[in-house]
C-alpha cells in the first residue's frame, strides 16, 4: 500500500476524495449512469488491446437499459438493448457482436451505432444502425414483447402465410405509390416484395404502423424503409384473401374512381361490355346524388361498385366519428341508388383514417398500378403505364370522369388478354365474396 498518503493532511484529502467519488458515483446512479465493469477479464499487456469499456444507462423504457460499449483499439462505438432476460439479451448481444467483429476484420477504420426505439402496444422496436466511417453498413432491428418477454420474429409477429401474402402487397402498393420518387424497376420492386419471411424480417411497429427495413442503399433518397398501416394486415382480413391468386393464375382488377359521369362512364361501360369484362367503381355519393342511374347501370352490367367518399374528402384529415359520417353518407346514397351497399372503400388520395378502418367492417381498397390517367390525360400515356408496371394480382387505377381514359380501355383490355390476364372485380380478387 505504498501509494496511500503519508502525511495527515493526505489522508484527509483521501478521505474527501472518497466521499466526493461516492456522492458523484451515486448521483449517477440516480441519473442511470452507472459507470461500469471492464469488459475483458485480465489485465495483461496482450488483452488490453482487446479492452472495451461498457456503459450502462437507462432507456426511456422500464427495466431496460441501453449499454454503450467503446473501444479505442479499433475505434467503434456500440449501443444495444438489455431486457434483463438472458436468453433475450444473448441473441441481441450474439448479433450485435457479430457486427462488431465483422468491422474489426475488415478496412473500415471507424464504426459508430446509434440506437432508435418505437412501441406499439407490447411491443417495443429496437432500430441499431451502424455507421462504419460515417456510411450506414446496416441496419438491425429487434422487436420485444414486454408482455412475454421474449423477442418476436417476423415469422411469430405475421404468422399466417395468407397475412405474409397481404404484407407482401401492401408493402408492393405503398413502393409503387412513391416510385415516382424511389425510380425502382419491376424486378427490383419483385424483390424487395418477394412473399418470403426473409424479405421482412427487419421490421420495426411504430404506433400504428408496421416498418420493414432494407439493407441501407436498397432504396433511393435516403429512405430506407417502408411504412404501411398495422390495420391493413390485421387477422380479421386473414381468409380468405388471395384465394383467386392460389393458382399462379394472373388476374387483376380494373378501377374507376371519381364517377359516374355523364360523359365519360357510358364509353367505359360499353368498352367493359365489347371485352366481356367486369371491373370496379369507386363512386363519390355527391356524383351518384346527381346519376342514380348511372350507378344503376353500372350494377346492371354486372361491374361493383365501392365507395369513394361523398365529395372527396380528405378522410384522413377527419376524426374517425368525421369520416364514418362521411363514409357512411355515401354508402346510403349508392344504395338509395342501386340497392346495394358498396363492399369496399377507397379513400381519396389514398389518404386514409386508421380509426376508420378500425370502425367500419367494409375493407379499405388502395392500388398497385397508377395509370396516371388522371395527370397525363393522354391515352398512349395510359396504356403505357398499364403495359409497364401490370403484374399478376395489380389493381389498376384509372378515372372514368377523363374521355382519355375512354380512348385508352380498349388498347388496355386486348393487351390485357394477350398477356393472358383475367380481370376480376375487387371482391373477386380479395377473396371477400
Ligand atoms: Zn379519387
Amino acid at each position: 500500500m505504498q501509494w496511500l498518503p503519508k502525511t495527515k493532511l493526505g489522508k484527509i484529502n483521501l478521505v474527501l476524495l472518497t466521499v466526493l467519488t461516492l456522492c458523484v458515483g451515486m448521483f449517477l446512479g440516480l441519473l442511470g449512469y452507472n459507470k461500469t465493469e471492464h469488459h475483458s477479464a485480465g489485465a495483461t499487456q496482450e488483452d488490453l488491446d482487446n479492452d472495451s469499456i461498457l456503459v450502462k444507462e437507462k432507456s426511456p423504457f422500464e427495466g431496460i437499459s441501453y449499454i454503450k460499449e467503446q473501444s479505442d483499439t479499433k475505434y467503434y462505438k456500440l449501443v444495444y438493448p438489455m431486457t434483463g432476460e438472458a436468453a433475450v439479451d444473448k441473441v441481441i448481444q450474439d448479433a450485435v457482436y457479430a457486427k462488431r467483429d465483422a468491422f474489426v476484420a475488415s478496412e473500415a477504420t471507424r464504426l459508430d451505432s446509434s440506437i432508435s426505439a418505437t412501441t406499439s402496444g407490447n411491443y417495443i422496436s429496437f432500430v441499431i444502425k451502424n455507421n462504419e466511417d460515417a456510411i450506414t453498413k446496416s441496419v438491425q432491428t429487434f422487436t420485444y414483447d414486454r408482455q412475454h418477454k421474449k423477442l418476436v420474429t417476423i415469422e411469430q409477429f405475421i404468422d399466417t402465410e395468407a397475412r405474409l401474402n397481404r404484407l407482401s402487397k401492401e408493402v408492393r402498393t405503398e413502393i409503387q405509390r412513391q416510385n415516382e420518387q424511389l425510380q425502382l424497376s419491376a424486378q427490383q420492386i419483385d424483390q424487395l416484395t418477394d412473399a418470403t419471411w426473409k424479405t421482412f424480417e427487419m421490421f420495426a411497429v411504430d404506433g400504428e404502423n408496421f416498418k420493414v427495413f432494407y439493407a441501407p442503399n436498397t432504396l433511393k433518397n435516403r429512405l430506407s424503409s417502408i411504412s404501411i398501416p398495422l390495420v391493413n394486415i390485421d387477422k380479421k382480413l386473414d381468409t380468405p384473401v388471395f384465394r383467386l391468386n392460389t393458382n399462379d393464375k394472373k388476374y387483376v382488377a380494373l378501377t374507376f374512381d371519381d364517377g359516374p359521369s355523364e360523359a365519360v362512364t357510358p364509353r367505359i361501360l360499353n368498352t367493359l361490355k365489347q371485352h366481356q369484362v367486369k371491373a370496379t367503381f369507386y363512386m363519390l355519393g355527391s356524383s351518384v346524388e346527381k346519376a342514380p342511374q348511372l350507378a344503376q347501370q353500372v350494377l346492371a352490367d354486372g361491374h361493383e361498385i365501392g365507395n369513394h367518399s361523398y365529395g372527396h374528402e380528405n378522410l384522413s384529415k377527419m376524426t374517425g366519428a368525421e369520416a364514418e359520417a362521411n363514409i357512411n353518407k355515401a354508402n346510403e346514397l349508392i344504395k338509395n341508388a342501386t340497392g346495394r351497399e358498396p363492399l369496399t372503400i377507397r379513400p381519396p388520395y389514398g389518404a386514409r383514417n386508421s380509426e376508420l378502418e378500425q370502425l367500419s367492417s367494409q375493407p379499405t381498397i388502395l392500388w398497385g398500378v397508377d395509370t396516371l390517367d388522371w395527370k397525363t390525360r393522354n391515352a398512349a400515356s395510359t396504356f403505357q403505364e398499364v403495359q409497364q408496371h401490370i403484374y399478376p394480382g395489380a389493381i389498376i387505377l384509372m378515372h372514368d370522369i377523363h374521355p382519355t381514359t375512354a380512348d385508352a380501355l380498349d388498347s388496355i383490355l386486348t393487351y390485357l388478354e394477350q398477356q393472358g390476364y383475367q380481370c376480376v372485380t375487387i371482391s373477386q380478387l380479395e377473396g371477400l365474396q
